[in-house]
């Protein structure tokens, strides 16, 4: 295999802190070794085990390096040719479009993807199919928290500051967040503020490995961080810490969102959470105490059928305190995938265009049809958001386009996902390796990873970023862009889907261009000479690290409350499902595993699920450690050994999501979508826990 003869510097494929690492030519065996870039500021040089690790799956024998095609229903995949699989791709989308219509046809996209991939994908179900029926697995990671980032600040970029801000406050509350599983670099920044005199609340219905770094650890009941962020700014309200003369100045909606809170006694929020009301007062007091203080949220608040209300209930909780829109203070988001953030900002969501500008924006749709040489009218309304179109599948929806997602291993209720998706006329799967999805499809294409290919990526604070090419990859395998240009012309669209990625940038740009998120300003050569741009950066700007410090983008200027209540989970404990059943990752797998799970050190790591449980519940239902547990919930039952901790609440247990087969931890989740976000309640249901 050609190789390049220097290290070539980019960032990991995982998760959304994109390390910066570079890459050298390894002698032999594996394609390329990973080394430090201390020079990059967000890792400077740490990386977890999976990013180190990274290049296996470059040079793993598992990986996909033919298009494959299954003749007949029910037969296996064979090998095809390039023409072959991407003629039948092109007949089975046009057949179906033309028997049923363009909304029979879906296109489901990934978080992982890059800039220059989702913002094609998003034009090629818009223009080349003509579908809305498209969205993405970012769905489930950030929605509730871009919503509700949204709908109080007028814009949603995950961390409106840079990460280098953390250390610089004085006090940092992460809700729901692991990142010492989940993105252990990250921890780095937490050290450092504890060192520098401040301190860390975590919000975890588990005591895990971050939880083990605070300072105070709150550990809620499942599905209750909203009453708990109401019951701290009741806390708040009646000790007199508000900050007035910044809610008089810089928001809107005090009142209503003043009097929900005040209706939600500490007493009753004790009742609700399970946190004792000397821990809600010590956590008021670490947070005020300081002149500036940070809410982080991730997927614990976020993933539930009131997200996009928890998630305003602690910016609400930002904002009365006066500690958004200042210095070292505010409210953000940990995105999950490593392009979550830019996934949503150019195109992939059911409701956005590219420049995270609204598809039933006139005005926007008028600007991105322009460039794209359409006309406006013919671009498709708002579609289903993924939960929704996952669903339809084999109903309205026929045909499916996927691209860099596992969603019979990641989506809610996931044999029911699995069953609609084997229910389909036609699967085209579009990924490195032949995933549990990609197994079912009629044709697999092996499209190239990382390392082998050119794009931007938007980490968790904006930050956008250029992966670079640092090998050729194997004569079998093509780009996703190729794949889009080579469907596209099939489908007689000949022009508009070039396969350079930097083409596809530099459209990207004018197509973002007057849009909230901004990129017009970013250049490929500006990415890799400033070590990333923030983005809004509209041309000739130097791009923004640091949002809102003089207003914030709503129309007056002023960050908006949301007046929330309390509400319970879709699903609550009964005789018949008692216990509490939340999710989450390990550090040494990523997401669905379709990568991790093929590392072998990762593997060897963290082989397979586990159920863990408080020692009184073990004891309750006589089982001790390894004793394999079946997992029951209205949807589907699980099985895994247990593992017994008392860093667990005793009403719930966890299980990591990252398998398939009997230990499938979302065969049991539950689908019930938030109201705003369309987040599915991944992080709670009612389950009943027996020995198997
Ligand atoms: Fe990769 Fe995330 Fe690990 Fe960094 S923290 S090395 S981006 S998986």
């Amino acid at each position: 295999m050609p190789r390049s003869p220097e290290a070539t510097a980019t960032h990991c494929p995982y998760c959304a802190l994109q390390c910066g690492m570079n890459l050298r030519p390894a002698p032999a065996g594996d394609a390329v070794t990973v080394e430090e870039r201390t020079g990059f500021p967000v890792n400077r040089g740490a990386l977890c085990g999976k990013g180190r690790t990274a290049p296996a799956v470059l040079s793993s024998r598992v990986r996909l390096t033919e298009p494959l095609i299954r003749t007949h229903a029910g037969g296996p995949l064979v090998p095809a040719t390039w023409e072959e699989a991407l003629d039948a791709v092109a007949a089975g989308l046009a057949r179906t479009r033309r028997a049923h219509g363009p909304d029979a046809v879906a296109v489901f996209g990934g978080g992982g993807l890059t800039n220059e991939k989702a913002y094609a994908l998003g034009k090629f179900a818009r223009v080349a199919l003509g579908t809305s029926q498209i969205d993405y697995n970012g769905r489930f990671c950030m929605s509730s928290a871009a919503a509700a980032h949204q709908k109080a600040f007028g814009l949603d970029r995950g961390l409106p500051f840079p990460l280098e801000d953390i250390p610089r406050t004085g006090c940092v509350v992460l809700v729901g967040s692991n990142p010492a599983e989940t993105m252990p670099p990250f921890v780095r920044y937490l050290t450092e503020l504890k060192a520098n005199g401040g301190t860390l609340i975590v919000v975890d219905p588990r005591r895990t490995r971050t939880a083990e770094l605070a300072d105070l650890h709150l550990a809620p009941r499942p599905g209750t961080d909203l009453a708990l962020a109401l019951g701290l700014l009741h806390l708040v309200v009646a000790e007199g810490r508000t900050d007035e003369e910044f809610i008089a100045e810089r928001t809107t909606g005090w009142e209503d969102a003043r009097a929900a809170a005040m209706a939600h006694w500490p007493e009753l929020v004790e009742r609700i959470t399970g946190i004792a009301l000397p821990e809600l007062r010590r956590a008021v007091e670490l947070f005020c105490a300081p002149t500036a203080a940070m809410v982080l949220t991730a997927r614990g608040p976020e993933q539930q059928s009131k997200g996009t209300d928890t998630v305003g209930a602690w910016i609400n909780l930002c904002l009365a305190t006066g500690r958004a829109g200042r210095p070292y203070s505010g409210y953000g988001c940990l995105t999950g995938q490593g392009n979550g953030q830019g996934g949503r900002e150019h195109g992939q969501k059911a409701d956005q265009l590219p420049g995270y500008r609204k598809l039933t924006d006139p005005a926007a749709r008028a600007h991105v049809a322009r460039v794209w040489g359409v006309d406006p009218q013919s671009l498709p309304g708002p579609g289903r958001s993924a939960y929704e179109l996952l669903d339809a599948l084999g109903g309205d929806v026929k045909a499916l386009l996927l691209m860099g997602s596992n969603p019979v291993v990641s989506a809610p209720r996931a044999a029911h996902v699995e069953d609609r998706i084997r229910s389909l006329d036609f699967l085209a799967v579009a990924d490195v390796v032949l995933s549990e999805t990609a197994a079912l499809a009629d044709v697999v294409l092996p499209v190239t990873q990382w390392a082998e290919e050119t794009g931007t990526t938007t980490n968790l604070e904006g930050r956008v970023l250029l992966r670079r090419r640092a090998l050729t990859p194997p004569p079998g395998v093509r780009g996703d862009l190729d794949v889009l240009h080579g469907l596209a012309a099939r489908l007689g669209v000949e022009k508009g889907f070039p396969t350079d990625p930097e083409q596809v940038f530099a459209e990207l740009r004018r197509a973002s261009a007057g849009g909230p998120a901004d990129y017009s300003g970013i250049s490929y050569a500006r990415i890799e000479a400033e070590q990333g741009v923030f983005w809004p950066c509209p041309e000739g700007s130097p791009g923004q690290p640091r949002l809102f410090l003089d207003r914030f983008a709503t129309d007056d200027g002023r960050a908006r409350f949301t007046p929330v209540s309390h509400r319970d989970a879709a699903e609550v404990p009964d005789a018949d499902y008692p216990l509490l059943l939340t999710t989450g990752r390990v550090v040494a797998q990523y997401q669905s595993g379709a990568q991790t799970r093929r590392v072998p050190e990762l593997n060897a790591a963290a082989p397979g699920p586990f159920v863990e449980l408080h020692p009184r519940l073990a004891a309750r239902l006589g089982v001790t450690e390894g004793t394999p547990l079946a997992v029951t919930s209205r949807r589907g039952r699980a099985v895994a050994p247990a593992r017994v901790t008392d860093a667990v609440r005793a009403d719930t247990v966890f299980m990591p999501f990252h398998w398939y087969g009997e230990g499938r931890a979302n065969t049991l989740t539950n689908p019930a979508l938030d109201p705003v976000s369309r987040m599915p309640e991944f992080k709670v249901c009612a389950v009943r826990v027996e020995p198997a």
